[in-house]
């Protein structure tokens, strides 16, 4: 799908449900103004701005909101462009976001809800961070639908309101790629929860304060309205940024984000025998990369390929950069007993499965307090609710992998025993990533320090860990 469509063109290639939905509603429009500012590119991108005055409204009073204005702009989301949408309403909004495909969209449906704007036509170009159009209509009594079409797998990773400033409510909503994989655990986290209500602010101060000041900037209009209709004329309605082209998904192979545990000066468990948990995990890593590389349907990428010190949430933003497909981290750690040995599956949780675990969480959480106090990187748990909705939904998918991995190695050492655990690993935190981390066995056992020590049982193991993730890939990752 082209990023930049023409107005009339862009609108009928996408013959959809919504599309249809929206025709049906045509007659309820009664207009609305809709600046762009695209600050990230100079002088670009003013357009959508008059035509659409005067349409007459047939069922719009009977509703109780209404929306009446709304604006874009471009925002930075961890060095990615992203897309602000600011929807003005009359009342408190009570939203519905939904996410489709073919073509990529965003939906809104906003219930009991009419629009009351002027001078913008229903549909049309929005070449703005990931979005490629927008139209909107009513697709059924009282309800508002605003659609943004996405050239990007782009999902939402804030929505929130804010309260009246000169004008009505404003509700926000921040869109980025983010790839196939985190697009479908956003849209099966807000297909299973329809009714979700935003926070009153943004959840952390530093959203806050991107968020006014893009508000601000996107207050500014255009100069004029003849300044911006010659420009969109002599630029036969297409921006002047060239298209990205979109790989598709069958020149493009799944991407697995190997994670070697510890790095530099955080060695990790330290075996009977001297052995590092950190130098045992980085051969692991490289050598899974290898298989995963040789399958030729994936394209492995490593934390790390050498001995450096990693932050747990600069791991987890690397992967989600790279739009990581599945993440695993590797572990080879220590436990009180002497005993304890075998492979573990790990998956995220609030709650502990067994004192073990949640003490080897807790253990491996701490590799962050090596490196000091962490200002630079947006705490997941920071980034409010939506992301939590979207991180239940990725436990309920990591839980699949984790299956898929124990079913491969049932013949290994703890494999027929130790089973899928879980706990609040912060390395397992991706809000929109299915991720596991795998204890390749216990430094502080004898016999697993041995295997762990021993080329050959990394070769097999890894080869177990290949199959299973070809096949949790291929039952639920992006086809
Ligand atoms: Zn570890």
């Amino acid at each position: 799908m082209p990023v930049f469509k023409s107005m009339h063109v862009g609108c009928r290639s996408s013959a959809n449900r919504a599309d249809r939905t929206d025709r049906a509603g045509g007659a309820e429009i009664v207009g609305l103004w809709f600046a762009v500012w695209h600050f990230g590119l100079a002088m670009l991108a003013l357009l959508c701005f008059g035509l659409g005055i005067g349409l007459a409204s047939v069922t719009a009073a009977s509703a109780q909101n209404a929306v009446t204005g709304m604006r874009v702009g471009m925002v930075t989301i961890d060095e990615a462009p992203g897309l602000r949408l600011v929807v003005e309403t009359v009342s408190p909004l009570q939203a519905q976001l939904s996410l489709l495909r073919d073509p990529y969209r965003l939906i809104i449906d906003m219930a009991d809800t009419s629009w009351q704007v002027t001078t913008l036509p229903r549909r049309g170009d929005l070449s703005v961070g990931p979005a490629s159009a927008y139209r909107f209509g009513v697709p059924q009594p009282d309800t508002g639908r605003l659609v943004i079409e996405l050239a990007q797998p782009a999902a939402p990773v804030r929505a929130f309101v804010l309260p009246p400033a000169s004008g009505g409510q404003r509700f926000v909503v921040d869109l980025v790629d983010v790839g196939d994989t985190a697009f479908m655990v956003a849209a099966a986290a807000l297909k299973k929860n329809p009714v979700f209500s935003f926070a009153q602010i943004p959840a952390d101060a530093k959203t806050a304060s991107s968020a006014t000041t893009a508000i601000t900037r996107q207050m500014k209009l255009p100069k004029s309205k003849s300044a911006l209709l010659s420009r969109r004329s002599a630029g036969t309605g297409k921006a002047a940024t060239a298209p990205q082209t979109v790989p598709t998904r069958k020149n493009r192979r799944w991407v697995v984000f190997i994670d070697a545990g510890h790095g530099g000066k955080d060695p990790g468990a330290i075996g009977k025998a001297g052995t590092l948990e950190k130098k045992i995990t980085l051969g692991a890593a490289r050598d899974l990369a290898k298989k995963l590389q040789a399958t030729g349907k994936i394209r492995p990428i490593l934390a790390r390929s050498d001995d450096r010190y990693l932050r747990l949430r600069e791991r987890i933003r690397l992967a989600r950069r790279q739009q990581a497909d599945v993440f695993i981290s590797l572990h080879a750690d220590s436990a009180h007993s002497s005993k304890a040995r075998g492979i573990s599956v790990f998956t995220l949780s609030d709650t502990a499965s067994d004192k073990e675990a949640a003490a080897l969480a807790r253990k491996e959480n701490k590799a962050d307090l090596i490196g000091g106090p962490d200002l630079g990187v947006e705490d997941p748990d920071a980034a409010g609710e939506l992301l939590r909705m979207f991180q239940r939904e990725s436990m309920n998918q990591s839980s699949q992998l984790a299956a898929a991995i124990l079913a491969q190695i049932r013949d290994m050492p703890g494999g027929d025993r130790r089973g899928h655990r879980f706990a609040g690993f912060a390395v397992l935190k991706a809000p929109d990533m299915p991720s596991v981390l795998v204890e390749m066995g216990f430094l502080s056992n004898r016999e697993d320090e041995k295997n762990l020590r021993n080329p050959a049982y990394i070769s097999k193991l890894n080869q177990r860990l290949t199959t299973a993730i070809i096949n949790y890939l291929t039952a639920y990752g992006p086809k």
